[in-house]
């Protein structure tokens, strides 16, 4: 249905949206989540032309967007957006602001509009504040309207950009429910949102943005369950952590334990899991040795308040090798320590590199 291929947006000399390309299908939710500025908004704005591409191209239904001829308003039309600010018309009342799109530029009669109107603001629950003026309205009765006017232009396809983060905490859910709704009438929607329940169970696929483009994306399952990425993982278990680089086997271990110390420190984690968290370390690097004559490995150690989790994850460059395999282990012994001390140990080959993975309980 859409189809983005190495699209990139400057604004002067900043790249904001950098040779982004995907494919979206009828009746996908999207939920687009990442840190602020990463481009999101800006991404959206692109699809319904709001801003201009820099370069690349946007085909919706085999039309391209950036082609001359293409009819903007149409286009707008057939993907419209609720933005975070409702962007309703003051001086009109609920129903007129549904109408008066319909009346223009569907060309529908007054009457026709105002049946169809009624309907659509029942839908959202606001069929009695038909004649308010958004003045008399809630935020949350404001954004229901809002989308209410998006469901009156028939569009095939909404961008949603943040639409709640303007409301104040009582009212979000209120909106949310419409969403969904929407969503099981199965409306192919992208929602840039940072309520992440929400994005979790409404969308068939989440984008993580950063760095300009689609950093990582994946089922909800993935992206909050097993991010992949770095960037991902921090974002999404809003985790701080410690990094240490080894190339050598004649690391000096004294000044990394009394790094990580100062980090368990920093972190407040009970005393007994510092030494938990110092014992794993060792015990891995030990697993490493073979690598070290050759390779960098990359430790880092992540706390994840959210989880009440330690992870250690240790990365080495160079050919496939697990070093949590009996086969190939120098030690059975350390292996097993591991093991039974953590709630979590695998090994995975991911972008090149070999990769153990560790969590560890904060209990
Ligand atoms: P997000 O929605 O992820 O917070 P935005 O898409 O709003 O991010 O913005 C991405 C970057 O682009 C920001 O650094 C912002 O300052 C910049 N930006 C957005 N719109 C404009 C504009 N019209 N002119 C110049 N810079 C802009
Ligand atoms: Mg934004």
């Amino acid at each position: 249905m859409i189809k983005v291929e190495h699209l990139s947006k400057k604004f002067g000399d900043v790249t904001v949206l950098n040779d982004i390309s995907t494919t979206i299908s009828k009746g996908e939710v999207i939920s687009i989540i990442g840190p602020s500025g990463t481009g999101k908004s800006t991404f959206l704005r692109c699809l319904n032309l709001l801003e201009h591409p820099s370069s690349g191209s946007i085909i919706i239904d085999g039309v391209d967007l950036l082609d001359r001829r293409t009819n903007v308003p149409k286009i707008r039309q057939k993907m419209n957006m609720v933005f975070q600010s409702f962007n309703l018309f003051a001086h009109l009342t609920a129903l007129d602001n549904l109408t008066l799109g319909q009346i223009r530029l569907l060309g529908m009669g007054k009457d026709e509009a105002a049946r169809k109107s009624l309907d659509l603001l029942r839908l959202v629950g606001l069929a009695e504040k038909a004649d308010a003026f958004p003045d008399e309205l809630s935020g949350g009765q404001k954004q229901r309207v809002a989308i209410a006017r998006c469901l009156a232009m028939e569009p095939e396809i909404i961008l949603f950009d943040e639409p709640t983060s303007a409301l104040d905490p009582t009212m979000v859910s209120e909106v949310l429910a419409v969403i969904r709704r929407l969503a099981k009438d199965g409306m192919t929607m992208l929602i840039v949102t940072h309520e992440m329940d929400f994005a979790r169970d409404v969308s068939s696929r989440v984008f993580f943005m950063e760095e300009g483009g689609i950093y990582e994306e994946g089922t909800p399952q993935q992206i909050f369950e097993q991010p992949m990425r770095e960037k991902t993982r921090a974002f999404i278990n809003r985790v701080r952590s410690f990094h240490c680089s080894i190339s050598s086997p004649d690391y000096d271990l004294y000044a990394m334990n009394a790094e990580i110390e100062i980090f368990c420190e920093r972190q407040i984690l009970p005393k007994r899991i510092g030494q938990k968290l110092l014992l794993l370390v060792e015990e891995l690097l030990h697993l490493h040795q073979p690598l070290l004559s050759t390779e960098t490995v990359e430790f880092k150690i992540s706390h994840s308040e959210k989880h009440g989790t330690l992870e250690i994850v240790a990365e080495s460059s160079g050919d496939e090798y697990n070093p949590i395999s009996l086969t190939n282990t120098p030690d059975e012994l350390g292996l097993n320590i591991i093991t039974a001390m953590t709630e979590t140990i695998n090994y995975q080959r991911f972008e090149g590199k070999n990769r153990v993975l560790l969590v560890l309980g904060e209990k």
